[in-house]
């Protein structure tokens, strides 16, 4: 894990668009109930005691390719100054994330009264169709690795490039053929837009790290300590590497180019058996990040682009 110069442009983000360009028109009630018996009949064959949807109250923020909802649940007081943002399940196939997601939600739910200064807006399940396909795939439906397709600057001269390069045209994390060309991709940017967070969650797995993008500073010793010591809190027990830098990664469309604070952190392993361990052990972690206020550095000077980028 890397940190770097957390000073930062404050960018003011316009309204997105909600279900705009290039999202289909949400689907209907039933395409949401159909969603939860796929998801539910999913849990069942992992073996986890876990309801997708009831006592949930799902939103739909996009149709992915083959049609499912992409949802969305809400926590806590509206005019919270202090948001959090929770993407999980952008690889289908690591599957534990998806627990960790549904269990936050029902968590969040059942504790609201305890957060009455943060709100939380969870995406469980960012590409639904490479988790309902067989076998599931990292990629969505289009072979499109969707956290390498994020509209960052360097995404044109790079994205390509980098694939071919540095992965060797690796199908599992081809960028697609232009950014945000995917529903799944345009979902989290207009989440994002939307949500106006002041951080951003995003669960991965089995890399076992923590990884940070946003704000950067010059070194550790800079970034503001109550900032650093919540991170490490998280981070307990997880290796600490940086997985790199990635045109078009969450990390680098949120973190490093909207400066909003973005931690990934990636579960040792996508063994489904594993997966309310995981829970278990990270959820402290979790709160202690929603429950963080993170300082407002809009007055600190310029941003210093580049930082890693993870997952
Ligand atoms: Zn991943």
């Amino acid at each position: 894990m890397r940190f770097f110069l957390f000073s930062f442009i404050f960018l003011l983000l316009g309204e997105g668009v909600w279900g705009g360009a290039g999202v289909s028109p949400g689907p209907s009630d039933n395409d949401l109930t159909h969603w939860c018996g796929q998801v539910r009949g999913a849990v069942s064959k992992l073996d986890w005691t876990l309801e997708p949807c009831q006592g949930l109250d799902w939103k739909v923020g996009g149709t992915s390719i083959q049609g499912s909802p992409l949802v969305y649940a809400e926590f806590g007081p509206l005019v919270a100054t202090n948001t959090t943002l929770v993407f999980a399940m952008v690889h289908a196939d690591e599957v534990t994330p998806l627990y960790l997601g549904i269990q936050l939600a029902h968590w969040l739910k059942e504790h609201q009264s305890e957060f009455a200064l943060s709100r939380v807006v969870i995406a469980p399940l960012v590409n639904p169709d490479g988790f309902f396909n067989q076998p599931r795939t990292r990629v969505n439906i289009r072979g499109v690795d969707l956290n390498r397709n994020f509209s960052t600057q360097d995404w044109k001269g790079k994205a390509l490039q980098a694939w071919k390069r540095r992965y060797r045209s690796d199908p599992r994390r081809f960028p697609g053929s232009a950014s945000s060309s995917e529903p799944e991709t345009l979902f989290q940017e207009e989440l994002i837009k939307r949500v106006r967070p002041q951080k951003v969650l995003s669960i991965h797995a089995p890399l076992n790290f923590l990884d940070y993008d946003g704000p950067s500073v010059v070194s550790l010793s800079k970034f503001p300590h109550d900032y650093v010591k919540e991170c490490l809190k998280l981070r307990k027990r997880l290796k600490a590497i940086s997985s790199g830098f990635f045109p078009g990664s969450l990390g680098n469309y949120a973190g490093q180019e909207l400066g909003i604070p973005t931690l990934t952190l990636e579960l040792p392993t996508a063994d489904p058996k594993k997966a309310n361990r995981y829970w278990e052990h990270f959820k402290t972690g979790i709160r202690t990040m929603i429950e963080y206020q993170v300082p407002d550095f809009s007055t600190r000077g310029t941003a210093l682009p580049r930082a890693a980028s993870g997952g």
